[in-house]
């Protein structure tokens, strides 16, 4: 198989960092996305020519930047498919993004004898969150379990969800095994019996088209960082009576209408839920990082992702030893393979990739409930993006067939 082979030109020369480096075979994008040539230069660009705190100046330059801020929105928005810009709110990422939901919209919408479920594939931002906001309030926390390729059990969960469920939150896509959640009936579950859907969108939004209006969910998360964009930017897209019935996250400045000596009153959408300066810099750098994904068309990041995918499944098969977890088929699961291999501790593994330039992730992936569930401690995990290759595939193969050697002339 050839990289061409995958549809898409090679994308190295897009990004500074793998550009410099051609020798690094980065396959850690489910932890970061590196950068694209394009998301550098917007957010120079911005520094360069439209910097100033939006909102707050009647002068033009603090206009420049209130626009570039919410131009940035509006693009996002329609990326991830949402018809409303203002229910885009940004956050710092979807650990933020879930928070916010947890403490605005859990607090007061959950209370002693409701039912709070979630599913055991969640990482711990969409999981310790809804554990910690039951605990708070005394609601019943549930997890559904997963059949054995590493899916959600709809059954079960169709049992889970009762009349005093308030909340399903759940993941779009593993983080640590690549699965792709049924996001629809997860939805249709919820809101037969009134609950709502929030979605963990951290590894959907970076590798399938999302739709907000079509996936029905109430709420979608996302990370600006794993989908090409700079750090500390992300957000949530809310349906708008939901924000509407939500408490403000945080007080500040921006957030506000009037303040009274008592009592204070607050600003319309987004505004109520950003409080205090912005990162418009991150903001301008994620809208840069959705037009380079626009261009390259999510369906075509999609089909290069499955047939990497697909390959390094087949590649990985013939190694004795690895086992591979999650689900069966590479069209179930996004660009993540999640293994171990014979008695070799998966950070020991990953440090012996490393020596040959290969980035994995070793550990947990933030899933420590899943990890038990898989009766592991840990698992390698590679993951792959729009800039990845055949070759990278063929590159972890042979590092994994070295370091199976090198181990076993080690312990004998
Ligand atoms: N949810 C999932 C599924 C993730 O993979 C991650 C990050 O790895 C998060 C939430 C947290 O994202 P962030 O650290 O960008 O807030």
């Amino acid at each position: 198989m050839s990289a061409g082979g995958t549809g898409f030109r090679d994308l190295r020369s897009d990004f500074p960092l793998l550009a410099a480096s051609p020798e690094l075979v980065y396959l850690d994008s489910a932890a970061t996305s590196q950068k694209p040539r394009a998301v550098l230069n917007a957010i120079r660009e911005y520094y360069a020519t439209a910097n100033a705190n939006p909102h707050r100046g009647a002068y033009k330059l603090s206009g420049a930047a209130t626009d570039a801020y919410h131009g940035a929105r509006r693009e996002i928005a329609r990326f991830l498919g949402a018809a409303d810009p203002d229910t885009l709110i940004f956050t710092r990422g979807t650990t933020e993004s879930m928070n916010l939901l947890a403490t605005a919209w859990g607090l007061t919408h959950v209370h002693r004898g409701d039912r709070v479920v979630v599913t055991r594939l969640e990482h711990h931002a969409n999981f310790v969150t809804w554990q910690q906001l039951a605990r708070a309030v005394g609601a019943e926390f549930r997890i559904c379990e997963l059949t054995p390729d590493g899916q959600v059990d709809l059954d079960q969960l169709r049992l889970l969800v009762t009349a005093n469920t308030r909340v399903v939150a759940f993941g779009h896509v593993s983080n640590a095994l690549g699965t792709i959640n049924d996001v629809r009936e997860i939805v249709r579950i919820a809101h037969a019996i009134g609950a709502v859907a929030f979605c963990d969108g951290a590894q959907g939004a970076p590798h399938l088209r999302v739709g907000f209006e079509q996936l029905g969910v109430d709420a979608y998360a996302f990370s600006g960082h794993k989908m090409l964009g700079p750090m500390g930017i992300g957000g949530v897209i809310v349906r708008r009576r939901i924000l509407d019935a939500m408490h403000p996250y945080q007080f500040g400045g921006d957030m506000i209408e009037f303040v009274f000596d008592g009592d204070s009153t607050w600003n319309v959408l987004p505004h109520k839920f950003e409080a205090g300066t912005p990162n418009v810099e991150g903001a301008v750098g994620l809208a840069a990082a959705v037009r380079y994904l626009d261009a390259l068309g999510m369906d075509a990041v999609r089909a290069h992702e499955v047939t990497l995918t697909r390959y390094a499944m087949e590649q990985l098969a013939t190694i004795e030893g690895l086992h591979l977890f999650g689900p069966a088929s590479a069209e179930a699961r996004s660009g993540v393979v999640s293994f171990t291999l014979g008695d070799i501790h998966p950070h020991d593994l990953s440090t012996m990739l490393d020596v040959d330039g290969i980035c994995v992730r070793a550990g947990h992936h933030c899933a420590q409930p899943l990890m038990r569930a898989l009766h592991v401690t840990s698992t390698v995990r590679a993951s792959f993006y729009v800039y990845n290759t055949a070759e990278d595939v063929d590159a972890l193969v042979a590092s994994l067939r070295k370091a199976q050697v090198r181990f076993h002339a080690h312990v004998g």
